[in-house]
């Protein structure tokens, strides 16, 4: 049985449509994303499932049990924030119990589970400091710990590393998925990070203006966008304007900067003299020595370059107004002994090339 149901669900504030028309369906332990801008509707949505925000219209569903009318503090749901949201004065463990507290669990068992679970985070030994004792990220660790102690059916969080700096976060990415995997709850979990988002995630709810605008696996947000906004906001993409230049049976050609032509496999709807508007990823762009002998290719020039390490980024003109980015290997970049200004040879696989029709 699906976790939770989100059915037709719209949320206006005034004039601002905040949720539009959502609608999403969660399983058993899975963990999935709602990603999107900033003002996208992922904090609306997810208070709508917690009880903290009502729906104008829709129903919501936990475990079966339409939960739309019931209370927050009736809904098998616990939330963890960006700001974690501790009780200052309380002890880890008064924090991390409070709510077994709440429910008159016996303290021989609040002390076993909250033991249990600090295990689980690293925890063990804190159990008397105070939250201003603690690290950021032992200050996020307990507020997981708080949240899943009581076992809830869905778990929400809303940016819970939002907080942390660059390099906690990323560990914490680690630390997040094994809680998940051994828990076995059902993660709701929102963030503006793409990256955050393809790492973590079974499933990622991408959304833009209230409405979802693809609900897929990581690989399928990644390699098969639905759209140009999907395409856009995930990786480092380029969008070429062209045109068509020929439709038949089995193949479109699309003629783009100063008379360059890529024949690509069959794209419906495209007709020969309109407009047709090609999209490929940065790490799809292929250069120098990963250009083959007798591929079609195209010829530009190395503009600027970003070195990250592992990767280079590179800016490739392409006659007077185009630009290309193309993500290489540090290892190729330095074989082929790269600078700004060089000519360079440019190729793509013509099944990893997009065309959206709108
Ligand atoms: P996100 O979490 O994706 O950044 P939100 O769900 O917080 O987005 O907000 C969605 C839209 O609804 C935004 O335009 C925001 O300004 C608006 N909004 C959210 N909460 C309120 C509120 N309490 N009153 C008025 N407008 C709100
Ligand atoms: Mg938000």
């Amino acid at each position: 049985m699906e976790k939770l149901v989100l059915k037709n669900i719209n949320k206006n504030y005034g004039s601002v449509v905040a949720v539009d028309d959502l609608s999403l369906s969660i399983e058993e332990g899975e963990f999935i994303t709602l990603l999107g801008p900033s003002g996208c509707g992922k904090t609306t949505t997810l208070r709508m499932i917690g009880g903290l925000e009502d729906p104008d219209s829709g129903q919501i569903f936990i475990e079966g049990q339409d939960v739309t009318k019931l209370p927050a503090h009736q809904r098998p749901t616990n939330m963890v924030f960006q700001s974690y949201a501790l009780f200052p004065h309380l002890t880890v463990f008064s924090n991390v119990t409070f709510g077994l507290k709440n429910l008159k669990v016996p303290i021989e068992e609040q002390q076993e589970r909250a033991s249990r679970m600090l295990d689980l985070v690293g925890l063990n030994g804190l159990e008397e400091r105070r939250p201003n004792e603690l690290s950021g990220g032992q200050q996020q660790r307990v507020a997981l710990v708080r949240a899943l102690i009581n076992e809830p059916a869905v778990l929400l969080l809303d940016e819970p590393l939002g907080a942390l700096d660059a390099k906690l976060r990323k560990a914490m990415r680690f630390e997040l998925k094994r809680i998940q995997h051994e828990s076995g709850v059902s993660f709701v979990f929102v963030t503006h990070d793409q990256e955050e988002a393809i790492s973590l995630s079974d499933r990622i709810v991408l959304m833009d203006l209230g409405k979802v605008q693809q609900d897929d696996s990581p690989r399928g947000i990644f390699e098969s966008p639905a759209n140009q906004f999907v395409a856009d906001f995930v990786g480092v993409g380029n969008s070429i304007e062209g045109e068509c230049t020929e439709a038949s049976k089995d193949s479109t050609h699309i003629k783009w900067g100063e008379g360059n032509i890529t024949k690509l496999p069959k794209v419906t709807g495209v007709k020969a003299g309109s407009p047709a508007n090609m999209w490929i990823r940065a790490s799809d762009v292929r250069i120098g020595s990963a250009v083959g002998k007798n591929e079609d290719s195209w010829q530009g020039t190395i503009k600027e370059l970003l070195y990250y390490g592992d990767q280079v980024d590179l800016v490739i003109g392409v006659a007077e107004s185009d630009e290309l980015r193309s993500i290489i290997t540090a290892d190729q970049f330095y074989e082929e002994n790269i600078v700004i200004g060089d000519p360079v040879k440019i190729a793509w696989n013509s099944d990893r090339v997009k065309v959206f029709s709108e």
